[in-house]
């Protein structure tokens, strides 16, 4: 593997095509916004920068076209918005464009890379990486097989974990997979207790972090992962698993108001 190609330059996709170049594959990144292409490229020359080292030498391209993204690559890795429909239609046009070997991966935070490969016509060929926030300093990759998968796929994405410096945990399908489903539920819990008038932000993130040394309180990671993603990675483990992750409904009365965290200076802390 020496081409990856990222779909979607946001808060994750803009993390992985940076960890990508850093470690030396060649990269695309695709977005159909030139806005997100531009807050992709300063922050990957920032951490080049941060890391003491020029991003001249980084070979990353950067495009608003699906189909020259795909064609080359031989990993894809989409990292688009929560959303299914989306996801799948992202899905079909790398299916037509890149070449036959390539392998498509999801960044999918909780949603099933067997339907999403089901909608290609090579299934065996598609798999969910997931990364963590903030992607250059997170060690995690959970790699999620989907029903068809082959063991070459697994192999080949476990060999691109460790090229990475990363660290890969292999998880059956099932929604919100190992990570996003406890994590989910934790930070709604968070959320609920704020609404209740438990105790405040700061002191309920401080009781985390100091009694259960996390190294970041639950709503201080709402903010960092996004309110808006964070509300849709709820509202799909809600329609698969019940009643116990229904959005606290203060998640979504923020987002309703633009609130969405660190990204737009307001979530449950005020960013300047
Ligand atoms: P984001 O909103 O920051 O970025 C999404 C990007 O996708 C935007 O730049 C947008 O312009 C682009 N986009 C939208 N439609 C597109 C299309 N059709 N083609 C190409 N680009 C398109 O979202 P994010 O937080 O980076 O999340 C992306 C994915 O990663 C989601 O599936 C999310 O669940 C997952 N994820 C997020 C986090 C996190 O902490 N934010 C962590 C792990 C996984």
């Amino acid at each position: 593997m020496q081409k990856v190609s990222v779909i979607g330059a946001g808060t994750m996709g803009r993390g992985i095509a940076y960890a990508c170049a850093a470690a030396g594959f060649s990269v695309i990144v695709q977005d159909i916004h030139e806005q997100s292409l531009d807050t992709c490229r300063s922050y990957v020359s920032r951490q080049f920068e941060k890391a003491g080292k020029t991003d001249a030498e980084a070979s990353i391209v950067y495009t608003t076209e699906l189909k020259q993204a795909a064609e080359d690559a031989d990993l894809i890795i989409e990292a688009v918005l929560e959303v299914m429909e989306l996801k799948i239609s992202v899905f079909k046009e790398l299916d037509r464009y890149a070449k036959p070997s390539a392998i498509l991966a999801t960044n999918t935070s909780t949603m099933s890379p067997t339907e999403i490969g089901a909608q290609t016509s090579r299934p065996k060929q598609c798999i969910a990486l997931h990364f963590f926030n903030p992607v250059p300093k997170m060690k995690l990759i959970e790699v999620i097989c989907g029903l068809e998968t082959s063991q070459e796929t697994i192999e080949a994405c476990f060999g691109f974990g460790e090229a990475l410096g990363k660290e890969c945990v292999k998880i059956n399908e099932f929604p919100g997979f190992a990570v996003s489903r406890m994590n989910c539920l934790i930070g709604n819990e968070a959320m609920t207790m704020v609404m209740e008038g438990v105790g405040s932000v700061q002191d309920i993130d401080k009781a985390m972090k100091l009694g259960l040394n996390h190294p970041m309180g639950p709503l201080e990671l709402a903010d960092l992962v996004g309110l808006d993603t964070r509300l849709r990675n709820m509202e799909y483990l809600y329609k698969t698993l019940g009643e116990k992750f229904r959005p606290c409904p203060i998640l979504v009365k923020y987002v309703k108001a633009g609130w969405l965290g660190k990204k737009s200076g307001r979530g449950f802390y005020e960013y300047s």
